[in-house]
């Protein structure tokens, strides 16, 4: 992280010592803190006393959804002493790390104030006929009561039913006989606070035995609001400062994604999705595009994220970072809703947004799976601003959309050669889009974009297609039959409708064996978790589809992609080949990757071969097949046929 990342936003409110509403001073800091909150630089803020700042995020008598409480006094009427205990109890909820720890740490501090023997929290259950007691904390001499009276049935309670037919707190001195238990000691005192949800009293705040302040309960009626809204925090997994609306600011940040990460392994969950998403441009489009667009857009992708996975840990790691952790789920789904999240964003954000994503199942970690996700995520290239790509598109000839409403796009064919005897060992097929004007577009000029509107699976889809007629073609005319390969896009492999489309569209061309056509992808695709690519060839495998490893050593040659996966062939870089002939380092690496090759009984096929130096040390390195110019360039399918096929036929 730069120091250029940081920034410091401070939201100072200020109220009337001693009769200060916290509630609201709270309130407007929190809203503040979301205004700024995508401030660019460093900054200290103020609000303008002249606004209304009725808040309706936190009630304090009845909140929309959760419990609510019953509040004798406003807190501006607390003692001195209480006012100090509610700080206290405020900066410890505020410091503490879970919900425990927080609840814990308030009925301690509640405890010694009151001097209590026992403070503890009740839930009603099974229709309000069970007690659960959710919190307790005990007094030295005391000992726990929680299991005895969690699972007991609220008719052995007769101060609780009366706290609860009355909606008010309960006070009282007695014998205990009362309540049902009988407590040791000088006096037995008894308070029970209500706590409702809506207008129902769902549980109770119960105070035994308080030796100091018994009568004043002024403090418990202060804190409950906080107690609640504590539950509510966790529940949402919210971030530290939790009194603003919106999905955006309720997801757990960094602090609470550190916290779990590492608790989440294959021991408590039998598999895992994990997807990393960012803007990386985003203080760039702040700057830009203000800072009430950045906000919309990051509250955009909490909502887009929130929608599509539901109950999954979403988390925002960072300003325009996001982290989804997606438990015990098949990779079919898991890789659908990234799809669809893909789909959902990229419609509104084109090239903004850059999503990772990996899924697991076996031995994995949390913490590795999001690594593995970010640093597929960190592949994608993001456009540098909008304008400038618009720019491109004018200028551009070719357009996409309208080639693929018009089926503008043909297939090439570069022929694969057997380097001992020149003789045809295969052909990949390559696209080619055709402009307006009538020329040629290579792929190079559209596939990234295709990439990133979704539109690459259709048109992966529908060369496969043109492939498969063309052999059929050439099967009926009694050319001789050509193993080919076809690229298709990680985005493609890795959509769950992929394999039934594919499988389809072979069912048409029954002529065909699956086993001639293979499917070729990058190596880029193996930065996926291992296991997931490996499942994923696997379930290919099944029908008899072959893969084939494009662009092996472009990026790092990564041997592990071999060891859990079954390619038919690895197909060399060209970087690779390249200064293969006097490079000593690139001639060891082709050497053992050939040896692997041949233990794994896969092909392996040098790319981009283009001058007889580099045949020769392909061949002294045991490689002995190639494709490159030095052999023929991609060629239209008539040349394809006039200089490999017609000679040969049957
Ligand atoms: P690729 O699959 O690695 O294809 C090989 C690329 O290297 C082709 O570029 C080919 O024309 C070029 N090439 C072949 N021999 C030589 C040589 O000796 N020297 C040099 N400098 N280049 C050579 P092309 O046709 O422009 O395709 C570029 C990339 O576009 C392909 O790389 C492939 O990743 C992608 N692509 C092509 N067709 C499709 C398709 O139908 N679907 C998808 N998803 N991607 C495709
Ligand atoms: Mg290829
Ligand atoms: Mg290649």
């Amino acid at each position: 992280m730069k120091l250029d990342d940081i920034r410091f936003i401070a939201c100072a409110v200020l109220g009337q010592n001693g009769n200060a509403d916290y509630d609201l001073l709270l309130s407007r800091v929190s809203s503040l803190r979301g205004i700024y909150e995508n401030a660019a630089m460093d900054m200290v803020v103020f609000p303008d006393m002249d606004e209304d700042w009725t808040w309706s995020g936190i009630s304090k008598e009845d909140g929309a959804d959760g419990i609510s409480f019953s509040r004798l006094e406003a807190l501006h009427s607390l003692t001195p002493e209480e006012h100090a205990a509610v700080f206290d109890c405020l900066t410890f909820m505020l410091n503490a790390r879970t919900l425990k720890i927080s609840m814990d740490g308030v009925l301690r501090r509640l405890g010694r104030y009151y001097h209590a023997s026992r403070i503890y929290i009740l839930a009603l259950s099974e229709k309000r006929r069970t007690v659960t007691m959710l919190y307790e904390w005990t007094s030295r001499r005391k000992y726990s009561i929680q299991h005895i009276l969690s699972g007991m049935t609220l008719d052995k309670f007769p101060l609780l039913q009366r706290c609860m037919k009355e909606k008010a707190p309960i006070i009282t001195r007695s014998s205990g006989e009362s309540f049902g238990f009988r407590e040791e000691g000088k006096f037995w005192h008894y308070a029970a606070f209500p706590l409702f949800s809506k207008t129902e009293v769902r549980g109770f705040f119960c105070v035994e035995n308080a030796q100091k302040h018994s009568d004043e309960p002024a403090l418990i009626n202060a804190m409950l609001p906080y107690l609640k809204q504590e539950q509510e925090r966790y529940r949402n997994m919210s971030a530290p400062l939790p009194l603003v609306h919106g999905v955006l600011t309720r997801l757990p940040n960094l602090r609470a994604y550190l916290d779990i990460v590492d608790s989440l392994t294959s021991d408590t969950f039998s598999s895992m999705g994990a997807l990393s998403l960012d803007v990386p441009n985003f203080s760039a489009i702040n700057g830009n595009q203000g800072y009430d667009y950045g906000r919309e857009m990051l509250s955009y992708i909490a909502e887009t994220l929130s929608d599509v996975f539901g109950k999954a840990y979403l988390f925002r790691t960072w300003d325009a970072e996001f982290v989804v952790l997606y438990l015990n789920t098949i990779m079919e789904v898991f890789v659908s809703r990234c799809t669809r999240l893909r789909t959902m964003l990229q419609r509104r954000y084109p090239g903004q947004i850059r999503i990772g994503y990996t899924w697991a199942d076996g031995i994995y970690n949390a913490r590795n799976l999001v690594k593995e996700a970010r640093s597929i995520m960190r592949c994608e290239t993001v456009w540098k601003d909008t304008g400038e790509r618009l720019a491109f598109l004018e200028e551009s000839r070719f357009d996409v959309q309208e080639a693929t409403s018009r089926g503008d796009f043909i297939v090439y064919f570069q022929p694969k050669v057997d380097m001992r005897d020149g003789s045809l060992a295969g052909a990949e097929t390559l696209v080619r889009g055709i402009d307006r004007a009538g020329h040629i577009v290579p792929p190079g000029q559209f596939i990234e974009l295709m990439e990133k509107d979704g539109t690459i699976r259709d048109l992966d889809l529908l060369m496969l297609e043109k492939v498969m007629e063309q052999m059929s073609e050439w099967k009926r005319l009694g050319f001789p039959d050509v193993n080919v390969s076809v690229n298709i896009s990680r985005f493609t492999l890795f959509n769950p409708t992929t394999l039934a489309s594919i499988l389809a569209i072979q069912s048409h061309f029954p002529e065909i064996p699956p086993e001639r056509v293979a499917l070729e992808i990058t190596e880029t695709a193996g930065d996926v978790e291992k296991a997931t690519l490996a499942s994923v060839v696997d379930s290919f495998r099944e029908y008899g589809l072959r893969f084939d490893l494009d662009d092996f050593g472009s990026h790092y040659a990564n041997m592990s992609i071999f060891s859990n996966i079954r390619f038919h062939a690895i197909k060399l870089d060209r970087t690779l080949i390249n200064d293969l002939p006097g490079n000593e380092i690139s001639r060891m690496l082709v050497e053992n990757i050939v040896r692997i090759c041949r233990n794994f009984n896969m092909s392996c096929i040098a790319e981009g071969v283009e001058n007889r130096q580099q045949e020769a040390a392909l061949l002294a390195a045991g490689c002995t097949y190639a494709q490159g110019y030095y052999y023929a360039r991609p060629l239209p399918v008539k040349r394809f046929e006039d200089q490999y096929l017609r000679q040969n036929r049957a």
